[in-house]
């Protein structure tokens, strides 16, 4: 997978990927991330990648020439690419975009915005817009990291143990289960007996059983889109039985 990155601080991104498993992703070649600085595409002497909002207003605003410079030099190799616009105003990404894009896409441009926003002229550029959350932050640098990362970890080969991405939060329509590790007793807490008992079987009832109810807890709202069996929906009432 090849994630490209716009941004004017491509420092933040390297630091990022030069760590742990997307550092070992990018030497076992299952992805590469370039990173292109949206000044080197500025064409004035001071180099400017701002300038005021027409009409006023607050803060400045991303200017379109070195953005669509530097997409047109990208794009001299003629590859397809999907064109994203991180704006706090896109569709919410999620695990289930991440799996699509590890699923279809082979190569990624990620348009990270500065300041008040971007020119909007920009837009006709992309081919989606994507948000990380309902918040917004000073750059698009975190979000094309946080997309970059959900992606990656997807790809085959790159977490050591693919049934860490296919048991996770999400990937199962539901929370993750609890994990516990040594010791087995830490200040006066031990871990579930059913843990330590061998029986694989029980341990996986068990595991379900308390995905169920973290999910009911936290995230009432994932039950509905949950593709529950007649076994979950079984231990679902007990659940809630357990719980009043
Ligand atoms: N004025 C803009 C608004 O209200 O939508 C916010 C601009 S924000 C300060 C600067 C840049 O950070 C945006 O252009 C975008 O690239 C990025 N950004 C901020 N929050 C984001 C989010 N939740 N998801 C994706 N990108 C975000």
């Amino acid at each position: 997978m090849v994630f490209e990155v716009l941004t004017i601080f491509p420092a933040i991104i390297e630091a990022y990927l030069s760590e742990s498993i997307m550092r070992r992703a990018v030497e076992r070649g299952a992805l590469r991330v370039d990173v292109y600085n949206i000044r080197d595409f500025t064409t004035d002497r001071h180099r400017q990648v701002d300038d005021y909002p027409y009409g006023g207003g607050a803060g400045m605003v991303l200017k379109p020439e070195p953005v669509f410079n530097a997409i047109e030099h990208i794009e001299r190799d003629g590859l397809e690419r999907r064109r994203v616009l991180l704006t706090p105003g896109g569709r919410v990404f999620s695990q289930s975009i991440a799996e699509e894009y590890a699923r279809q896409e082979r190569r990624i441009l990620l348009i990270a915005g500065r300041y008040e926003g971007i020119d909007e002229r920009i837009r006709t550029v992309t081919d989606e817009e994507l948000s990380i959350g309902d918040y917004v932050l000073t750059g698009g640098e975190l979000p094309a990291l946080v997309i970059i990362d959900a992606v990656t970890r997807l790809l085959p080969g790159v977490l050591g143990d693919s049934r860490s991405a296919e048991e996770e939060s999400f990937t199962t329509g539901l929370l993750d289960h609890p994990h516990y590790t040594r010791p087995v007793e830490f200040r006066g807490m031990r871990v579930p007996e059913v843990l330590l008992g061998g029986n694989h079987r029980l341990i996986r009832r068990w595991r379900r059983r308390e995905a169920l109810r973290r999910t009911l807890r936290q995230r009432p709202d994932l039950l509905d889109k949950a593709d529950l069996s007649e076994e979950d929906q079984e231990l679902l009432e007990e659940i809630k039985e357990e719980e009043e």
